[in-house]
């Protein structure tokens, strides 16, 4: 490593408080960081002189790839003639209003009015408020539990993360908090019963949606959130039927669907929205991440017009809401956003996640089918994963202890590639920008390839784990 690394290196133990970080092995230098010097397209640069692909989009965000110079004249731009000015009661200005239009007719109909914050997790919070603010006004002061799904992510703040279902973002934290409960997962490749089918699954899990909703007693659950996708949890797409089934338990007992589309939103899947491609009729959404792209920090709770009526109904009645962040509508990040949706109109990136996401999910079928470390390769669009399993035909999952996952990532990170370890089960995911060609998703898969294989072998000869049948 070249001195001016460490040095970086050691600067930064000394003073940054990392996401995600087990601190004290960090702190104490038994765990090194990476000082990420540049990007540009689909690869990032490094402080070592390492160029590597990122086929995750940094957190699955950098949807149009880095290092746009009409990004950067745009900014400077609105720097120059509005870098900011609120927007309490009624101030507003031009991007800003442009922005909310387009998000507007690209969102499912029904859709009325856009909040904007900063983080999927601040947009997450604001939906919680709206949804029991509704509440009251409706005379139903006890109708306010929220229902989310085990491996759910929504956020790390003390609500979101309590929406987020994962027990790393629970744990020590005394979270979740009271009010907030989880149901099943649609996880079809985890299912108990293997002769089950993927509609009886579905319906299996609406089932238990609905036995939660009578045990905890309809009349005290609001809403319920939930990815299109699961992201976080281990990039699972829904079981056929699922949204369908969900949808009428939700619509039996007047609970309110939020879809939380930050990572699905602006065109990961290859459809503008998740809700879209699955059906799913949100009465709101969250958004963020694809929204600008990652270039700024922006998100937005879209409240849909039955909530919206009821908001307005409230203060009328009440007197102004009371909720604001500083920066909500934020002049540079709705310039952020403004450029990004141009540039994914101008260049086709939804078709092309559509087009080139199909290329991925075949490449990866075709490579990884009845490879001996592979239960399932899964995925839509272009958000992928590989889940790895001691016994794929039984699919028995691997010891733990073992960290397949993490290894499998770390042994991408020396063919060049960045796939992310999912926090949760042996899982590397995939969700590269949307500007990914075919020939770089063929390099993606290669690389990949080379670096379960290498796991794979290392495992057999340390005896670690062994083939299920030769
Ligand atoms: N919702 C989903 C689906 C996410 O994937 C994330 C972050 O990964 C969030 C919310 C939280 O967003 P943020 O990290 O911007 O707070």
């Amino acid at each position: 490593m070249t001195l001016r690394t460490q040095q970086w290196l050691e600067a930064d133990r000394n003073t940054v408080f990392h996401a995600s970080t087990p601190l004290g092995q960090y702190a104490r230098g038994e765990l090194n960081g990476r000082i990420v010097t540049g990007a540009e397209g689909i690869r990032i640069k490094d402080s070592e002189g390492n160029e590597l692909i990122d086929a995750f989009a940094g957190l699955y965000c950098v949807n149009i790839g880095y290092g746009r110079v009409e990004m950067a004249e745009a900014l400077y731009q609105q720097a120059r003639k509005l870098a900011y000015y609120h927007t309490y009661v009624g101030h507003s200005h031009e991007a800003l209003i442009e922005l909310s239009r387009r998000i507007l007719a690209k969102a499912p109909a029904g859709m009325s009015k856009v909040y904007y914050g900063l983080s999927g997790s601040d947009a997450n919070e604001t939906q919680i408020k709206l949804v029991w603010y509704y509440n009251n006004v409706l005379g139903r002061p006890e109708k306010k539990k929220i229902i989310a799904r085990e491996r759910g992510y929504h956020g790390s703040s003390v609500a979101a993360g309590s929406l987020t279902g994962l027990p790393l973002f629970h744990a020590h934290f005394d979270l979740p908090m009271e009010r907030i409960h989880h149901t099943v997962a649609p996880y079809y490749y985890r299912r108990e019963d293997s002769t089950m089918s993927e509609q009886a699954f579905s319906r299996w899990c609406a089932d238990q949606l609905e036995q939660k909703i009578l045990a905890e007693g309809p009349d005290t659950v609001a809403a319920m959130i939930a990815e299109p996708v699961l992201g976080t949890g281990g990039i699972v797409p829904p079981p056929a039927g699922y949204w369908s089934e969900i949808r009428k338990v939700l619509d039996q007992y007047d609970i309110l669907l939020i879809a939380d589309e930050v990572v699905c939103g602006f065109g990961r899947l290859g459809a503008e929205f998740g809700s879209m491609y699955y059906d799913m009729r949100p009465d709101l959404m969250t958004i963020a991440k694809g929204l600008t792209s990652a270039y700024q920090p922006l998100s937005g709770a879209i409240v849909g017009e039955k909530v919206w009526k009821i908001l307005e109904q409230g203060t009328d009645d009440w007197g102004a809401i009371g909720h604001g962040y500083t920066y909500s509508g934020h002049p540079m990040g709705a310039a952020a956003a403004l450029c990004n949706l141009d540039i994914i109109e101008r260049e086709g990136l939804v078709a092309n996640a559509e087009s080139t996401g199909a290329h991925l999910q075949q490449r990866m079928r075709d490579t990884f089918a009845g490879h001996p470390l592979v239960g399932e390769c899964r995925g839509i669009g272009l958000l992928a994963a590989l889940e790895f399993a001691a016994d794929p035909a039984s699919r028995t999952p691997l010891d733990p202890a073992l960290k397949v996952g993490p290894r499998i990532a770390a042994a991408c990170l020396q063919q060049g590639l960045i796939a992310r370890a999912m926090p949760h089960g042996d899982i590397l995911g995939f969700a590269p920008p949307l500007v990914v060609t075919p020939d770089d998703i063929d390099d993606i898969v290669a690389r990949t390839a080379k670096a379960v294989n290498r796991v794979t072998d290392e495992l057999v000869r340390s005896g670690e784990w062994r083939p299920a049948r030769d």
